[in-house]
């Protein structure tokens, strides 16, 4: 039982995120700087549940967490019911409009939908403090950092993929339920 102890404490968040180091990289949304068409083609090419919004790809800051359905939603609200929105409307999470030419088409502003403050973890979390929280929060997904930048994401369907897999190695892992 003590080993098992042991080996429960070691499993880290980082050992359970996505992506894995084969996998194509996280799909973000930047806070500014995307068109509807870009967010338009990620959603399509995509079938996760939602996007991290980033401050910029270069620092990975995360900004809030945005779920696909809203995301479907505000898009083609906006271009059905808001004056003038195209393709390279910018799509923005801002707080504050970012300088725009004075010709181009009206921005589509999604900040309304951004959960400002979605659950992170660290890389160096122990998995089982994950479980414990995504119990007690009843938490869909959480995001994992390292040094403040996003390096992945962890869903409920993840740690369930990862305790199935814990109990194979060793059926008496039943602890993990
Ligand atoms: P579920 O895990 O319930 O199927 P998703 O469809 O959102 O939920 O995620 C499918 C897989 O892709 C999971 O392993 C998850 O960790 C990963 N994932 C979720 N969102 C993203 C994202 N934005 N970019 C990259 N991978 C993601």
């Amino acid at each position: 039982l003590e080993a098992k102890e042991e080996f429960r404490h070691k499993t880290l968040a980082t050992d359970v995120m996505r992506p894995r180091r084969s996998d194509p990289p996280l799909s973000v949304l930047t806070q500014s700087g995307m068109s509807v068409e870009e967010v338009e083609r990620l959603i399509a090419d995509t079938t996760y549940s939602g996007f991290p919004v980033v401050l910029s790809l270069t620092s990975q800051r995360l900004v809030g967490f945005v779920l696909r359905r809203d995301l479907i939603i505000s898009l083609e609200n906006a271009r059905r019911h808001q004056e003038g929105v195209v393709s390279v409307s910018a799509v923005l999470f801002t707080e504050c409009d970012p300088p725009a030419s004075p010709n181009a088409p009206p921005a589509v502003k999604l900040r309304s939908i951004l959960d400002l403050s979605p659950f992170t973890v660290t890389v160096h979390t122990p998995m089982e403090i994950v479980v414990d929280i995504f119990r007690k929060l009843g938490l869909r997904q959480c995001l994992v950092t390292q040094n403040g930048r996003l390096l992945g994401i962890i869903t409920k369907k993840d740690i369930l993929k990862h305790m199935a897999q814990m109990a194979n190695r060793d059926p008496d892992s039943i602890l993990f339920n």
